[in-house]
């Protein structure tokens, strides 16, 4: 396959079941109907390369930092919405070697506003020494509270997670939560519920993420199933995410109307503990801005960012009209 494209990149697991689950051959395989275009690396879809105050790190919002400590992944979902950075392009990089930890370490030791590192990527888990790292220096540092680990490595390859290191990441001295990004009911295999539960006898503090993604998770059961799923086993539901629009991604892409609906039915179904919070990435918003659900009346032409300034036309487009 071209170096240019996405790359598909599976492990032995995911390869197993995808045999018993349409899900995850949707989530995983390259399909050149809609793939065979290179990807788009000049592209800063989250305004996220002009937000890098040092080689390896995001900041747009206050108090926080973002740490991407590895730009691969144990394998490559569809509609990564970082793919021009991981599977392509960085792959030469392919982690934070010790130094550049080092120097992140020292930027926010030297920020007391920062209080909140999220370890993310491509996957964290991938550069476990640089995790290690990364979070027993930071919790040696006063003004930082929280850590957290974003991934989704333990839906891709459950039998190559290091209990013992999540063990001692866990016991660091900040509170230190764990996301896993997870899209799909199969995913929730007896080896990852096995996975799941040592996570949380080590004590760390389990979310979720999740993205609507067209033909694989867009119906009220199938989402009522998960979020059911992850609250009894512990995880609390955070967030799920309009999918971001490239061009490889547009098969995945959601209206956000339907989002909507199906989000109000399941607001009327689930646990309030089971049910995250329905967002959207706008590209030059402030944050990530909620979806209000039809219990309210509400006026898509209106919204705004975190300082009360109304957002371009061009960032609330994919907005519903209706
Ligand atoms: S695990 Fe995350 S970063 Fe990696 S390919 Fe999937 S969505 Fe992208």
């Amino acid at each position: 396959m071209d170096e240019t494209r996405f790359a598909e990149k599976t492990t032995t697991y995911l390869r197993d079941l995808a045999e018993r689950s349409e899900a995850i051959r949707k989530m995983y395989f390259f399909d050149p109907e809609f793939e065979d275009v290179p990807a788009d690396i000049g592209r800063d879809l989250l305004n996220e390369k002009v937000n890098s105050p040092l080689f390896g790190t995001v900041r747009k919002f206050d108090g926080r930092l973002l740490v991407l400590l590895s730009y691969t992944c144990a394998a490559n979902c569809r509609y990564c919405e970082r793919q021009d950075r991981v599977g392509v392009g960085l792959d030469r990089v392919g982690r934070l070697a010790p130094r550049q930890v080092d120097a992140v370490v020292d930027y926010v030791a030297n920020d007391p506003s920062l209080y909140e590192v999220i370890a993310s990527g491509g996957d964290p888990l991938i550069n476990p020494k640089g995790l290690e790292r990364l979070f027993t220096s930071l919790s040696r540092v006063e003004h930082v509270k929280v850590l957290r680990i974003h991934t989704r490595f333990p839906l891709q390859s459950p039998e190559r997670v290091d209990m013992a290191l999540m063990e001692r990441l866990a016991a660091t001295k900040s509170t230190v939560y764990f996301s896993l990004h997870i899209d799909h009911p199969d995913e929730l295999t007896p080896q990852v519920l096995a996975v799941i539960r040592d996570l949380r006898r080590c004590g760390f503090i389990l979310i979720s993420q999740s993205v609507f993604l067209k033909g694989v998770n867009d119906d009220i059961d199938t989402l009522q199933r998960m979020f059911t799923e992850l609250f009894q086993l512990g995880v609390r539901p955070y967030y799920i995410y309009h999918c971001q629009r490239i061009q490889t991604t547009e098969r995945f892409e959601m209206d956000l109307a339907e989002e909507v609906r199906i989000m109000s039915a399941l607001r009327e179904r689930l646990s309030g503990l089971a049910f995250p919070q329905h967002v959207i990435d706008l590209p030059s918003a402030r944050g990530k801005v909620l979806v209000p659900s039809h219990h309210w009346d509400w006026d898509p032409a209106k919204v705004r960012d975190f300082d009360d300034s109304s957002l371009s036309t061009a960032t609330w487009q994919i907005l519903p009209t209706s």
